[in-house]
């Protein structure tokens, strides 16, 4: 058996359509949500990340604008700046790129984010609103991933569910937007005994654990559907060749770029799942277009409005 594969570029898509259409009628109502992204310092990786998401708002025609403040900012002066943008009615959405520096208590950042603009859903505001079942704004890869299940048809209501993994980002609110969708679910950690009998009970596997290719094939109960949230880059030949054995293809790839992407679970587990999203291409591209929906959502609660129920924002 080989699983069919969910294509998380083409649900982007999708979902991209559908918030084009949602920000044109808001447009013709004067309304134009905008995204504040606040990168601190020079990290090379956010750089990147903040690069393609204020691309995405230029590509569907939100507004953006982006504060760079230098990586020796005080956590004073980087709560001033929350505030600032707190206060502006164009601001909808402020996202403040993590890792911060070590000198800036990024919890208290975290948490000067106005809740009704907090489009990464990080605020223990939205994470209470999450765990009661009431709107709110809800992390992005989780929004992202309820997405992919729900857009691929993949039955929830009454499935054993298993999550790999507890962050407050990630496995957390995963297992509550599983439950409120009437799952049956299980959280694991590293704490977790007999991790492979576990697995082996689920009909939706959710792995976010940051462990590459650590999901065997075996652990996967035939025909169930496996979501991979983890994402590692590998650079070593040996584990390279180790992990795609199976996957000639895979391995000349890195061969030729010295390095590969592994999400948490074996790629053998394709010869096994009903369904699986691969890496790259799976969960990765949902993660932004959530960010996308999460800032029209905001734009729309801030004005009172409900989004409407094709937005991609929907739990
Ligand atoms: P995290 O904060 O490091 O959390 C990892 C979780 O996995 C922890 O709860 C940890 O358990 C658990 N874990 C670690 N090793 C384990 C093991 N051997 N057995 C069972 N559980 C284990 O990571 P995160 O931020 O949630 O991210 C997880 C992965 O998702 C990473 O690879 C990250 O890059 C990826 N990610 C991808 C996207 C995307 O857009 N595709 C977005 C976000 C994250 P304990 O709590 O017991 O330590």
């Amino acid at each position: 058996m080989t699983a069919r594969i969910l294509n998380g570029n083409e649900i982007r898509e999708h979902i991209y359509a559908e918030l084009a259409r949602e920000i044109a009628d808001l447009d013709a109502a004067g309304v134009k949500p905008g995204l504040a992204a606040v990168l601190v310092g020079d990290n090379p990786a956010s750089h990147i990340y903040v690069k393609s998401k204020i691309a995405a708002c230029k590509k569907l025609g939100l507004a953006s604008r982006q504060e760079t403040p230098p990586a020796n900012i005080t956590t004073q002066a980087l709560l001033r700046l929350v505030t600032h943008l707190n206060e502006r009615d164009d601001v909808d959405g402020i996202l403040v790129q993590s890792p911060l520096p070590p000198q800036v208590d990024a919890k208290k950042i975290f948490e000067a984010v106005d809740p009704a603009k907090d489009v990464d859903g990080f605020h223990p505001v939205n994470l209470g609103k999450l765990v009661a079942g009431r709107p709110g704004l809800v992390a992005c890869t989780p929004a992202g991933v309820m997405e992919i299940l729900r857009r691929s048809g993949i039955e929830i209501d009454g499935a054993n569910a298993v999550v790999l993994g507890r962050s407050d980002i990630v496995g957390k609110p995963m297992a509550l937007l599983l439950l409120h969708a009437n799952a049956t679910v299980t959280i694991c950690h590293s704490k977790t005994r007999d991790l492979p009998e576990v697995v082996r009970r689920a009909d939706i596997v959710v792995a976010a654990m940051g462990r590459p290719a650590m999901v065997e094939a075996s652990w996967i109960r035939p025909g169930a559907t496996v979501i991979d949230v983890g994402t590692s880059r590998i650079t070593d030949a040996a584990e390279a060749e180790r992990i795609f054995a199976h996957r000639p293809e895979r391995l000349e790839k890195f061969r030729e770029k010295g390095e590969v992407l592994v999400g948490d679970v074996h790629p053998d587990a394709v010869d096994v799942a009903g369904a699986i999203t691969p890496v790259p291409g799976g969960v990765g591209p949902m993660t932004i277009a959530m960010l996308m929906s999460n800032t029209v959502k905001a734009a729309r609660l801030r004005r009172g409005q409900k989004s409407p129920a094709a937005a991609g924002a929907k739990r």
